[in-house]
């Protein structure tokens, strides 16, 4: 019957039907052409949706965000992992904008409607400065993201600096608590709204593809293939170079092919599963069993690297962020690519590990460069993908950066693990 056709639907994981609905209208748009087009307004909806949503869930996960980084979690070990997380994402970062200028992977995909008005170049000096509201309601009415991420990490901390200050009893305690809960609750219904978007990101997603190849033709299947490649390369260079030449290499003196045989199932399960929350126990069984590192440092390292280390996630909004700029036909500004760098690992803050939330956080991003989102419709199609890659890079760098701060601090057992398995110069 129809209702059981319907439950068969909704079983299938929603990123796999928009996976299906992305072949579908591709091939939709590829055999009618031009008439496709005509779906436009589906597509656009879709975009609508995601709009709605960026504000609002920028202010209740990163308020979420804030209060894990509360200062009580914050001694000299804490403050080393934390320091480390946002250097290795900023470099993460630089390196997928690094590549993807190179392949430039949205040339030939250009949008039907290039609305995006041409801004004047901002120098380094004013992106740094806007990221700073004067008014952080303004901001907020205005859709500004990254005033809007400043203001919201700021308050978050201040709360959870006074919650740390007063008494356990006081008011002002109790108010900070009920704070955070209703940023939790927000959070959790944003999250709701956003399946639902995503239910209907079927359909859109279906129109912005017809649309696109409608229009393109066969000359928009490259771009996405570029897009794949782009991230695997940056990935790449970010696991060999950061993690494996300068961090176990360079800092920990220890064999970069020991880190990876003692990361292993925490990659491979981040690869299938598409989540560091989901994966953080076998993360957690790694730097346990396998690199020896005291609980003290992973227990606490680990679960926060799941929900604020995210490198791999980090990075893909660099890549993204030149793919939609490649859309409309422009090159991102040094000025624009600061913007990116500084967005990105502030929004990465808030983000939960969960699969499909980088293509949350690249409506933040292309909001405030003023990007197409239609982007965001266009690359869930093959967002399994590229989930696969940022989740693996994600858990690899949370592994990297406590085994370092382990070691620094002496917390690390060198002999019993897999460590012992290459003989390493005394350090
Ligand atoms: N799935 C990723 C993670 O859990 C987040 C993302 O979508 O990039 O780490």
């Amino acid at each position: 019957t129809l209702r059981q056709l319907y439950d068969r639907y909704r079983s299938v994981p929603i990123i796999y039907r928009i996976g299906v609905a992305f072949v579908l209208g591709s091939l939709v748009g590829l055999t009618v052409g031009e008439p496709a087009t005509r779906l436009e307004p589906l597509g656009d909806l879709f975009v609508r949706l995601l709009q709605m949503i960026v504000i609002p869930i920028i202010v209740f996960t990163l308020l979420m965000g804030a209060r894990r980084l509360s200062p009580s979690n914050l001694g000299k070990i804490g403050g080393q992992v934390v320091a480390l997380y946002l250097v290795t994402t900023a470099i993460a970062i630089g390196i997928g904008l690094f590549v993807a200028n190179l392949i430039n992977p949205g040339t030939g995909l250009e949008v039907a409607d290039a609305t995006v008005e041409t801004k004047e170049a901002p120098d380094i000096v004013e992106v740094f400065m806007n990221i700073v509201p004067t008014n952080p309601v303004g901001a907020m009415a205005a859709g500004d993201v990254l005033p809007t991420i400043f203001f919201t990490i700021v308050f978050g901390l201040a709360l959870a600096y006074l919650q740390d200050e007063y008494d356990v009893n006081s008011a002002v305690h109790e108010g900070a608590e009920t704070v955070f809960e209703l940023a939790e609750t927000g959070a959790e219904a944003m999250f709701k709204i956003v399946w639902g978007v995503m239910e209907y990101g079927v359909i859109g997603v279906f129109a912005l593809m017809a649309t696109t190849f409608g229009n393109a033709g066969v000359d928009a299947i490259a771009p996405f293939a570029k897009l794949i490649g782009a991230l695997a390369i940056a990935v790449g260079l970010h696991i060999g170079v950061t993690y494996l030449l300068i961090i176990q290499w360079g800092l920990l003196r220890e064999s970069p092919l020991d880190f990876l045989r003692g990361s292993k199932e925490a990659m491979v399960t981040a690869l299938s599963i598409r989540s560091s929350s989901g994966t953080l126990p076998v993360t957690m069984n790694d730097a346990d069993e396998n690199f020896g590192v005291d609980e003290e440092v992973y227990s606490f390292s680990l679960p926060l690297g799941a929900t604020i280390n995210m490198d791999g996630t980090a990075m893909y909004q660099g890549v993204a962020a030149v793919f939609a700029a490649n859309m409309v036909g422009q090159t991102l500004t040094i000025g624009e690519q600061f913007t990116v760098v500084a967005t990105a690992l502030l929004a990465s803050v808030g983000t939960a590990g969960v699969p499909g939330s980088g293509l949350i956080m690249l409506t933040m991003v292309l909001t405030q460069l003023g990007l197409p989102l239609e982007v965001v419709g266009m690359v869930a199609g093959v967002d399994p993908i590229l989930d696969r890659l940022r989740t693996m890079n994600n858990v690899t760098g949370d592994l990297a950066v406590t085994t370092l701060v382990a070691g620094w601090n002496d917390k690390i057992d060198r002999t019993a693990t897999v460590w012992s398995e290459t003989d390493v110069p005394d350090s």
